[in-house]
């Protein structure tokens, strides 16, 4: 009997490049691979977590459906639903008419996924269980929620940005800007979707808009701070090849595996010390060649979370 499920996913085969070994799920059952993994982490002296978005959607987070309509229906009326106006994201691309109403929306979907956002039982949970590891935060979310959760912001790498945070829209100096008490400034004069002119940042250096502090174009501002958690999260990496590590990957998907999934690979494979799991939903496939070293554990976050917890605790 073959120990893994094939599945069929030839491209990201392709990209993990692990294309000759096969990108797989493990064949044990899921009590099988919870063990393992907790006897993975018990036995690590060193954890890297890389959160993807998939975390924060485990933890509670909603970005669309009818949490959309409820909290930005007024946004549906002026504009239509249309291609833009169905979820969080993709209302952030819509073409807005002026940066009275850009900011309008903007400031509204900050707080929403940002500083008003509150789903950390689940981060809770994971951080008392890996209580006395040395550990370090690698992630693509912007929601803060590992901070709120009670990481330490000096072991957080955020590469992505912050929901908290503006810089010129055209990236003209590289300094950013924390913006929360202006987004509720902006939140509570918003009318049919505007907010007042006079509350529109300018740039103060060229005079031009703002724009929020996420990465999304060539123009994204990485301040004096990302430098700063970019050169810890290098020290922490020196120490992850040595001792004993595991890499815990927490839902992290193919949108840019290019920053956490691919490197945790690479890493696995290129250092004997290192051991990877990798939870999602469904993506938890891993390169077949470093056998029991990865463990994907493909299920319900919050319940692998817990279920890991309990066995690390
Ligand atoms: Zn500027």
């Amino acid at each position: 009997m073959d120990r893994f499920v094939k599945k069929k996913s030839v491209f990201e085969e392709f990209l993990c490049g692990s294309f000759a070994e096969r990108y797989v799920l493990p064949g044990e059952p899921y009590e099988e691979l919870i063990d393992r993994a907790a006897a993975q982490i018990r036995a690590a002296d060193t954890v890297l977590l890389g959160a993807g978005a998939g975390m924060s959607t485990a933890a509670g987070a909603e970005y669309g459906g009818k949490f959309f309509e409820e909290q930005f229906g007024e946004f549906q009326e002026i504009y239509g639903k249309g291609p833009y106006m169905r979820d969080m994201y993709s209302a952030g691309f819509y073409p807005f008419p002026d940066e009275e109403s850009f900011w309008g929306y903007w400031s509204k979907m900050a707080l929403t996924a940002g500083a008003d956002l509150d789903v950390t039982p689940l981060h809770r949970t994971l951080l008392k269980a890996l209580a006395g590891k040395k550990l370090f935060l690698l992630t693509t979310n912007a929601d803060g929620q590992f901070a709120k959760a009670g990481l330490p912001e000096e072991q957080i790498f955020a590469t992505q940005g912050s929901y908290d945070r503006i810089q010129c829209r055209r990236g003209c100096h590289p300094k950013t800007y924390e913006a929360v008490a202006l987004f509720r400034r902006m939140d509570g004069a918003r009318r049919a979707g505007r907010i007042p002119s006079d509350l529109v940042p300018k740039c103060p250096v060229c005079g031009g808009p703002m724009g929020m502090n996420l990465r999304s174009d060539e123009h994204f501002i990485q301040d004096e701070n990302w430098y700063a958690a970019e050169a810890r999260f290098g020290r922490f990496l020196s120490r992850c090849v040595q001792g004993s590590t595991v890499l815990l990957e927490l839902g992290v998907g193919f949108n840019t595996p290019g920053i956490i999934r691919f490197p945790f690979e690479k890493l696995t494979r290129e250092h004997e010390n290192i051991r990877l799991i990798r939870l999602s939903r469904s993506k938890a496939m891993v390169p077949a060649g470093l056998g029991e070293r990865a463990t994907g554990i493909q299920a319900d976050m919050a319940r692998s979370i817990a279920d890991l917890a309990k066995k690390c605790g």
